[in-house]
């Protein structure tokens, strides 16, 4: 299928937005436009995630973005809200782009390894959308609204990466990595508490000290380098290892990382919103194993 750029749905906002004032349009005009947009986002059909391509993007990528509110200026404002952030996100794609088998393949590895689909997507499936695009200051992008106690709205923007450094492949890995820790602490950004057990070993293969950061910039680096732990467990010890970034990490290190994410995976029912201590975690994970 022809992929569909996200600059076109841009465009499609912006002359939206001009037709609300030109005719006049009222809020049940936009109510109706909501409600088509919501019976035409294809259905998972009882999948934990769907690869939308094309524009079926269209419907998935404007409701995960808008909220219907009562009022027709709202609305409108949240549209030409939408339309600048596409702008200051997304450009013409240049560079690779993963295909849809690919993606297929390394969710299966996630399940294999992790149980990823059972444990947090059986429940709210998320779709994966393959754009016509790249993006100006990412290899790919975890779109969220989450709200502590509230159901997260996400999806998973697959662009073409330019940086040659990153496989497309490692890329994806690193967006389902945000997807778990998201879903795991309900709040965007975050990780779970136990991921101190590792802050150790990742300040050995980073140059800033993360204790002189600004607490609010220390959060967003740690929930990155979650996200990069994710994929490196991952991609660890199988056939795709040779798509793993991070060359500069030992085995033994790539070892812990593994372990942890494999007692966080088998201790989420009892580690609500993330909240468990390595120590706790550790220990649960232990029992569950005997
Ligand atoms: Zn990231």
């Amino acid at each position: 299928m022809a992929k569909y750029s996200l600059l076109a749905l841009a465009d499609f906002l912006d002359s939206l937005c001009r037709a609300i004032n030109a005719f006049d349009l009222d809020n049940a005009t936009l109510h109706c436009l909501y409600n088509e947009l919501r019976r035409a986002v294809p259905r998972h059909n009882g999948d934990c995630y769907s690869i939308l391509e094309g524009t079926d993007i269209i419907p998935a990528f404007i409701l995960n973005n808008w909220v219907y509110l009562d009022s027709i200026e709202e609305n409108q404002k949240n549209f030409s809200e939408l339309s600048c952030l596409i702008k200051a996100t997304y450009t013409n794609p240049s560079g690779i782009q993963i295909s849809k088998e690919k993606v297929t393949e390394l969710v299966a590895l996630s399940d294999k390894k992790f149980s990823v689909s059972d444990k947090l997507l059986c429940h709210t499936p998320i779709n994966i959308l393959l754009v016509e695009n790249t993006c100006h200051y990412a290899n790919a992008v975890y779109s969220v609204h989450a709200k502590p106690d509230a159901v997260i709205k996400d999806l998973i923007v697959l662009t073409y990466v330019v940086d040659g450094r990153v496989a497309p492949e490692f890329a994806f890995l690193h967006e389902i990595g945000h997807m778990v820790h998201t879903r795991v602490t309900q709040k965007s950004f975050v990780a779970p508490r136990s991921f101190d057990i590792l802050h150790s070993i990742i300040t050995k293969y980073i140059s800033s000290e993360p204790a002189s950061l600004p607490r609010e910039k220390r959060r967003k680096l740690f929930a990155e380098w979650f996200a990069e732990c994710f994929a490196i467990a991952v991609l660890f010890k199988t056939p795709y290892s040779h798509l793993d970034r991070h060359i500069e990490i030992s085995n033994e290190d790539k070892s812990a990382i593994e372990k942890y994410m494999s007692a966080l995976m088998d201790t989420l029912d009892k580690n609500k919103l993330g909240n468990r201590t390595w120590e706790q975690i550790e220990k649960l994970a232990q029992i569950k194993a005997e």
